[in-house]
């Protein structure tokens, strides 16, 4: 089977306990059969936690949260003890995969790195080169053809990156229904929502956003407009090809259209409040649109509903 990876993946390294938003708190992990069993033999005290720190729900077994939303094996230094006593290669499939997402299509399996990781976000937006897709080659599959020239009118650098949003739209016969940044703010607003500051940040943008200046915002970022770029290019490469149809393809080229819309105007309104906009707040930016709306199966759906 044909593996495919955009340029950066092979660069990712979680940067574990530095990081802010560590994976390990909030998630309830499934552990998968062969490491289950796996975990049912290990002896001494690491054995006595994972018999007593592992749940069964439906035949599943899962890692059971603290009190306070924390893997039971992280340890006070963000660390994981699973690795530390038994090795990288004892973790269940899950926790290894993280952040990597895996899109099974018609021959081949497309990988890449979720955009909630902030370590994969840093990467995927910092990237200043067009990103390739290595190993990919030519393909009968209509869709996968289509999304690869999506990709490729994304990274035309000869056009704004609004110009090449409304080209993408064209492209995938797709509309954005016609709301301002502040009317899907309300929207998102109705969604599940997991931060605090998420929704802080909505309802500064369903406030604030006529107050702000987008000329000048634009402005402000004109040398940093492959941030956008790299975004659009992600969502487009994540999500496009798993359409099952024309409908799903204009939702989903949409759904990359939105995502770009909120978090530049998300983006603008923080900057137009504290007269500021750095590439970290870009990544947490970014970071929290994923784990807020793309990992989200529920609010990823609703959207792509509502885009159809
Ligand atoms: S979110 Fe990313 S960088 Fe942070 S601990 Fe998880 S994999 Fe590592």
């Amino acid at each position: 089977m044909q593996q495919i990876v955009p340029s950066y993946y092979t660069k990712f390294h979680c940067i574990g306990s530095a990081c802010r938003h560590n994976c390990c708190i909030g998630s309830e992990i499934d552990i998968d059969p062969d490491t289950a069993a796996f975990y049912r033999t290990v002896s001494g005290e690491l054995g006595r936690r994972l018999h007593t720190c592992i749940g069964h729900t439906g035949g599943v077994s899962h890692f059971m949260l603290s009190s306070d939303e924390r893997c039971p094996f992280l340890n006070t230094d963000n660390l994981c003890d699973i690795i530390l006593e038994l090795g990288e290669d004892r973790l269940c499939n899950i926790c290894a995969d993280h952040p990597r997402f895996r899109n099974e299509l018609p021959g081949r399996v497309e990988v890449g790195l979720g955009l909630c990781c902030e370590e994969a976000a840093r990467l995927i937006l910092g990237e200043r080169e067009p990103t390739t897709l290595i190993g990919s080659t030519a393909t009968d599959d209509a869709i996968i053809t289509l999304r690869d020239e999506v990709i490729a009118t994304l990274q035309n650098r000869s056009l704004t990156v609004p110009n090449r949003v409304d080209a993408i739209l064209t492209q995938c016969g797709a509309t954005l229904p016609p709301a301002y940044p502040d009317e899907w703010a309300s929207l998102l607003l109705t969604l599940e929502r997991l931060e605090p500051t998420w929704t802080t940040r909505l309802e500064r943008l369903r406030d604030d956003f006529a107050n702000t200046d987008l000329a000048a915002f634009d402005a402000y970022m004109a040398e940093r407009q492959t941030e956008y770029e790299q975004l659009l290019v992600y969502l487009v490469y994540r999500h496009l090809a798993n359409a099952a149809d024309a409908d799903g393809v204009a939702a989903r080229a949409a759904f990359a259209s939105l995502g770009y819309t909120l978090i530049h105007a998300l983006g603008a309104v923080q900057w137009s409040e504290i007269g500021n906009f750095t590439f970290e707040d870009q990544v947490e930016l970014a970071r929290q649109f994923s784990a807020e709306i793309e990992y989200s199966d529920e609010n990823l759906y609703i959207l792509l509903d509502q885009l159809q």
